[in-house]
């Protein structure tokens, strides 16, 4: 079976930063309106006029492809690749009206526009609607949402029957918005929207596990994420043929995971594992505190986590063996040896071409090296240091920063040289990846063994014992 694990993401680059002060004065209202069943309208009104208005997720230009004004006066123009809301006249504007339908193409490095459920409902994202000005001051905004007739509208893991008002709060700067008749059930750790053509199975496994895996972050890290999240599972086309797609994406007070093709509908061990790590990786998001602006940089630290601590919670839980687990290191170890083998910098100094996963699997066999040293001194290990992480987050409006991974590291005895060589690890050029793996399982007492390779395979493999 062909098993596909798609797109796994977190908060990633809004593209360019505030470089001059907030523009409090300017506010924008965003209409969005359910029309016609596949139809919405978004009616923006400024407080103040402008010429031109930059939309503030812009890694894709894709808005001009579907988005239709009601007045023949207003476009979206191209420029330097981004696009913009434009007078054709070049006239200043406070107020413009378009409409869209769903837009569910993949966009490179951001969130869907509209995540499909089986009964052709949509959840839509509002971030894709923020408007920043020229000289990229974020707008303060808010959303009134309008639903049809007898339709339901879900987010922040509630349902609401009339139209309402969603700002940003707290640490969620964006969402989804469902507009259907899904019912969501919640619990104390979160809000869940599940697609009714989820396989029974798959809902079954989901319903038991992600309350778990939440409150095991929870208690563990002593962590309540403020708003609670809300996770949205969705199912696409369940009717191709040999295909079992899983992929998901998350920013704090969100979770959403999506799945496609016939190969779900039959329950396997194999598939049950994949459904819950992307849940568990994309959920310990939620654990992380703020995501930075610089988030490539980061992700050795944040998705490198996100896989720590996801297999982590699955062998605490049950859900994989321990020989499962040690298995899943290894493939992290070889993977992060042939991706760094190729780029020598990318977990310190990734570009946006960088091959990230690397920062999956390398992040991932670091934070194991370190619980294991930091486990002599304190049982805790990782999940010690994990919440150190938060206390010196605060300090920094809740933003985790790198450096302290290493301070703490001081802070806990651990000795300088053990601290240099996971620096190094992250920072250095890797000129052979393979003997930087070696030092670290070295020092953390980690037992492996290197077996020749296999097929096409490149150099000797790493089987963690
Ligand atoms: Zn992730």
């Amino acid at each position: 079976m062909k098993i596909l694990v798609i797109l796994l993401m977190f908060t990633v680059l809004i593209g360019c930063q505030s470089t001059g002060n907030p523009v409090d004065e300017q506010f924008v209202t965003i209409v969005i309106k359910h029309t016609e069943p596949e139809v919405w309208t978004a009616n923006y009104k400024l407080t103040k006029p402008v010429a031109k208005l930059f939309f503030s997720r812009d890694q894709n230009v894709f808005r001009h492809k579907f988005f239709k004004f009601a007045n023949s006066d207003f476009m979206i123009k191209i420029e330097n690749g981004k696009e913009i809301v434009i007078r054709k006249d070049g006239s200043k504007f406070e107020e413009f009206k378009f409409s869209f339908t769903p837009y569910t193409d993949f966009l490179k490095q951001d969130y869907e526009f509209s995540l499909p459920f089986s009964d052709s409902s949509y959840a839509i994202y509002t971030g894709h609607f923020s408007v920043r000005t020229e000289h990229h001051d974020k707008i303060k905004e808010q959303f009134h949402i309008v639903p049809l007739k007898k339709e339901k509208l879900v987010f922040d893991g509630k349902s609401f029957k009339e139209q309402q008002i969603w700002v940003p709060k707290g640490d969620m700067e964006s969402t989804y918005i469902y507009f259907g008749n899904a019912a969501p059930t919640e619990s104390a750790q979160l809000g869940l929207l599940m697609d009714p053509g989820i396989p029974k199975w798959l809902k079954n496994s989901a319903d038991k596990a992600l309350p778990k895996i939440f409150e095991l972050f929870g208690d563990e890290f002593q962590y309540t994420p403020d708003p609670t999240p809300f996770v949205i599972a969705s199912a696409g086309d369940m009717n191709k043929d040999k295909v079992s797609r899983i992929g998901g994406g998350s920013a704090p007070g969100w979770v959403h995971f999506n799945i496609s093709g016939k190969g779900w509908k039959k329950p396997s061990k194999d598939l049950e594992e994949r459904f819950i790590y992307v849940i568990a990786h994309e959920g310990m998001h939620q654990f992380q505190g703020r995501a930075n602006k610089d988030y490539l940089r980061e992700g050795w630290l944040m998705e490198g986590s996100a896989d720590y601590f996801s297999q982590w919670a699955m062998y605490k839980l049950g859900q994989i063996t321990l020989s499962r687990l040690k298995e899943k290191i290894s493939k992290s170890a070889n993977q992060c040896v042939s991706i760094l083998e190729e780029d020598p910098y990318i977990l310190g100094n990734p570009s946006k071409n960088s091959n990230y996963t690397a920062t999956y699997a390398c992040g991932r066999v670091l934070h194991e090296a370190i619980h294991m040293v930091i486990a002599k001194k304190d049982p805790k290990g990782m999940i010690s240091l994990w919440k150190k992480l938060y206390e010196k987050a605060k300090s920094n409006n809740g933003y985790f920063i790198p450096k302290s991974y290493f301070e703490i590291l001081k802070e806990m005895g651990i000795k300088g040289s053990y601290i240099n060589a996971a620096h190094e690890f992250i920072y250095s050029k890797q000129g052979n990846p393979r003997e930087s793996i070696k030092n670290l399982f070295d020092m953390s007492g980690l037992k492996y063994k290197l077996r020749s390779p296999k097929n096409k395979e490149k150099g000797q493999q790493f089987i963690v014992l």
